[in-house]
């Protein structure tokens, strides 16, 4: 597509395009362009956890992903051959409960292919230089490949850009933390010996870490830490005699690799921007976060970035809500961040603890808390991020508890009625109640009759994302009217 869309969008990794997807399946024209010449053909993120899978769900296309990835059904921590801790997976609270292990050059092919569905090409060697926000839209300039630039008007620009983003760079935003002082190691390949095979597997050993990610057959992620690391120092890439001698040491006895498609040695970074907008211009993914990989969530919650702004932007941009409406996204998307990044510092810093006493110690604690299964459903549904929400947004209306089920703030548990929502929040409560409220803000709202008399007591409003924005009761019927007049457009 050329011309001017109403949303650019620089960067199609995973983010980029989840956020295109969405956009397209809302009916709003969107340019998608990235740099690199074609797709990642790297693992890289492994694992689609619970509330993305409802999230694509919800969008109707979680199947898609189904045939390319598998089932993992629980993480197990071990020390040698004794096995420390089990998180079942099944615990999640989800209809998802499980881990769907996919390769990330599978994940993008997919949502690549079902963008091309809708009509939406990704522009390959084309990089966005540089932008500036002119106040009524954003000035984009795009380089090609051969060196030839086109300037052009989007009423939106996204930064999908990754941990080196050009859109970050140019709104000037400090990408504040640290890199560990250790080296890490990755290794792709082929794996006997791990059972079961359908889990995690982490190994805590005095000298560190080693992780087992299935993938597909008998394919595995392999990740350990190394020796300690001085700033800027680099490692080179291992061998594979590098990682089965690490296997043999830390892991049980008879785990071997064979055929690895990928070896590189890393190091990790903990960073975050503090506000994900400014004016017209927002930031999602990697361009906004970035931590270690232990929990597995820096995909996840950039694909969940890109939902909660999708939404925000068809309703402003259809004219149905105030522009303001967008103002939400960075509140409630950095304390997302904030969250993700401290549980990811926490996990591996017990992962790289050193000191033999602190390890018998960690050792203790975890396989007593994991005994309990509420401390097991804890970690579950953290790691699948169920227990994401946004009590604090200004989007959150608090009207008290009203029965049993979610507060305003919380995940909506089922899945949105087919049909329902799409980019509009969905009213469920007594049918009279929400045929009013959709009557009367038909572009915000569609109604949803309760047919259970369990949630006949109450009035919710759910967002497009699967959270709840409005809980009352039947009888604060105004403010839930309040609620979305102060949502509306004036236009
Ligand atoms: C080894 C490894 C293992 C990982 N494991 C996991 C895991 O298990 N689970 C998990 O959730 N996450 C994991 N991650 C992190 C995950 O890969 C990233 O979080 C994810 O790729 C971020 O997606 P993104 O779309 O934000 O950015 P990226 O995937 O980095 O995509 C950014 C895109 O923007 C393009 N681009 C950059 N600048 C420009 C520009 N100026 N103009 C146009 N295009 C541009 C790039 O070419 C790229 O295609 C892992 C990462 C690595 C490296």
């Amino acid at each position: 597509m050329a011309g001017n869309p109403k949303v650019l969008i620089s960067g199609a990794g995973p983010v980029g395009l989840t956020l295109a997807n969405e956009l397209a399946r809302h009916g709003i024209s969107a340019r998608i362009v990235d740099r690199s010449t074609a797709r990642t053909d790297k693992s890289k993120a492994l694992v689609m956890w619970s509330r993305t899978l409802e999230l694509f769900d919800d969008a109707g296309y979680a199947k898609d992903f189904m045939s390319s990835g598998m089932p993992a059904h629980g993480a197990q921590i071990s020390t040698g051959r004794q096995v420390v801790a089990r998180v079942p997976f099944d615990l999640i609270d989800s209809r998802f409960a499980y881990a769907l292990m996919i390769a990330q050059s599978e994940t993008e092919r997919v949502l690549e292919e079902r963008l091309a569905t809708a009509g939406v090409t990704v522009e390959r060697d084309v990089e966005l230089t540089s932008f500036v926000d002119k106040g009524v839209c954003v000035e984009a300039v795009l380089t090609k490949a051969g060196g030839q630039r086109e300037t052009l008007e989007a009423d939106w620009l996204v930064g999908c850009d990754g941990a080196h983003s050009t859109v970050r760079h140019g709104l000037g935003f400090a990408f504040e933390g640290s890199t560990l002082q250790s080296h890490w190691a990755l290794a792709d390949g082929h794996v006997t010996g791990l059972d079961p095979a359908d889990h995690l597997h982490i190994f805590w050993h005095r000298d560190g870490i080693l992780a087992f990610f299935p993938i597909v057959g008998d394919r595995w992620r392999v990740i350990a830490n190394l020796g300690a690391a001085k700033d800027g120092e680099t490692r080179p890439d291992p061998t594979l005699e590098e990682i089965n001698a690490l296997m043999a040491r830390r892991g049980s006895p008879g785990i071997v690799m064979s055929d690895p498609v990928w070896l590189a040695a890393f190091r990790i970074n903990e960073r975050k921007v503090r506000d994900y907008s400014r004016g017209r211009v927002f930031l999602a993914g990697d361009a906004a976060h970035i931590h270690s990989p232990a929990g597995g969530q820096g995909m996840n919650t950039g694909m969940q970035d890109a939902f909660n702004l999708a939404w925000k932007l068809t309703l402003v941009i259809e004219g149905a809500a105030t522009p303001s409406l967008l103002d939400s996204y960075s509140p409630e998307r950095t304390a997302v961040g904030d969250r993700v990044l401290k549980n990811a510092g926490r996990l591996t810093e017990a992962a790289m603890l050193r000191n033999p006493l602190l390890q018998d110690l960690r050792n203790t604690i975890v396989r007593f808390a994991a005994g309990f299964p509420q401390v097991q459903h804890r970690m579950a549904d953290q790691l699948g991020e169920m227990d994401i929400g946004y009590p604090d947004s200004p989007l959150t209306a608090r009207n008290g508890q009203v029965d049993n089920g979610p507060k305003a703030g919380e995940r909506w548990p089922y899945r949105l009625p087919d049909g329902a929502g799409g980019y509009r929040f969905t009213a469920v409560g007594p049918a009279g109640l929400v045929a009013d409220l959709a009557a009367k803000f038909p572009r915000l709202v569609v109604a949803a009759p309760t047919r259970d008399p369990a949630h006949a007591t109450a009035l919710r409003l759910i967002r497009p994302d699967g959270y709840v924005g409005f809980a009352g009761a039947p009888k604060d019927v105004g403010r839930a009217e309040a609620y979305l007049a102060a949502l509306a457009s004036e236009a």
